[in-house]
């Protein structure tokens, strides 16, 4: 997949399927700008394997509940990199349990991170590549969003409105060359769900057709397919890697 010349943003890229979709688009010969909202040393990590590549990386903490930090960050990637092509939204968190024992603050976190994140990035990225008439937007969802999980309402909601905002988006930006998609994940094996109970990744395995869990870089490969141009006649869409999960 040729991405040379073009500079990417991937949200929490520092650990899990954003660290392998910042790798993934660099090997493809794309510049590439991670986030991260604690762990430094996870994302300079990141960062030097993206230059032992060969490309250019580089790394920002920012919070993406914060408009003005992903505005922030938009700024210092196009001066730092010399532009801004391709929008990887993946940083998530999630804080489950039952509706009725949720707290207001575990419903906030969540849609702060997981929705609120994603509207911050793309309304940073879109009077740019309105402007330049070129770019890609990539959103990592779940299939959580699409067919509900037991415990995670507040997951579930976040990741349903950014199918809903990734369609919405595609119809805005689609006049002006921006390809807008979605990526929805099945289980994938990242410290997202290494900690999750042994009778949760059992029952999710017993759904996976392919008979195991993903790999961050099965995602990856997806996402940068969609952000090269062999994908550039795909827009608004939701494409799921997930073994056969949803099925
Ligand atoms: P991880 O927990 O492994 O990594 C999460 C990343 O997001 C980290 O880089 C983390 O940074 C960053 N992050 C979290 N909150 C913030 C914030 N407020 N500001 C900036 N960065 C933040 O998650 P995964 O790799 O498993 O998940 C990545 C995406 O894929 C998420 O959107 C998730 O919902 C989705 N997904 C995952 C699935 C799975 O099975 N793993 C399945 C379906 C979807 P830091 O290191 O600083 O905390």
């Amino acid at each position: 997949m040729e991405l040379t010349g073009k500079t990417a943003i991937v949200t929490g890229g520092s650990r899990g399927i954003g660290a392998a979709i910042a790798l993934d688009l660099a090997a493809n010969g794309a510049d590439v700008a991670i986030n991260f909202r604690r762990q430094a040393n996870d994302a300079n990590a990141v960062v030097e394997k993206i230059q032992g590549i060969g490309r250019k990386g580089l790394a920002v903490q920012a919070d993406v509940g914060s408009l003005a930090d992903a505005e922030k960050m938009t700024r210092v990637v196009q001066e730092k990199l010399g532009g801004v092509h391709i929008l990887v939204c993946n940083a998530g968190v999630n804080r489950d349990a039952v509706i009725w024992k949720m707290t207001e603050a575990d419903w906030d976190e969540v849609i702060a991170t997981n929705l609120k994140g994603y509207f911050n990035y793309v309304r940073a990225v879109a009077p740019l590549f309105k402007e330049q008439k070129q770019g890609k937007i990539i959103n990592i969802t779940s299939i959580n969003g699409m067919r509900g999980k037991f415990g995670q309402s507040n997951y579930s909601a976040a990741k349903a409105g950014i199918i809903g905002f990734t369609k919405s988006v595609a119809r805005e930006l689609g006049k002006f060359n921006v390809n807008v998609n979605a990526v929805a994940p099945g289980l994938i094996e990242t410290d997202m769900v290494k900690n999750a109970p042994p009778e949760i990744r059992e029952k999710a395995l017993a759904d996976i057709l392919l008979g195991r869990i993903g790999r961050p870089e099965e995602v990856a490969n997806v996402v940068t397919f969609l952000a090269s141009d062999k994908a550039r006649h795909i827009t608004g869409e939701v494409i799921k890697v997930d073994g056969g999960q949803y099925l």
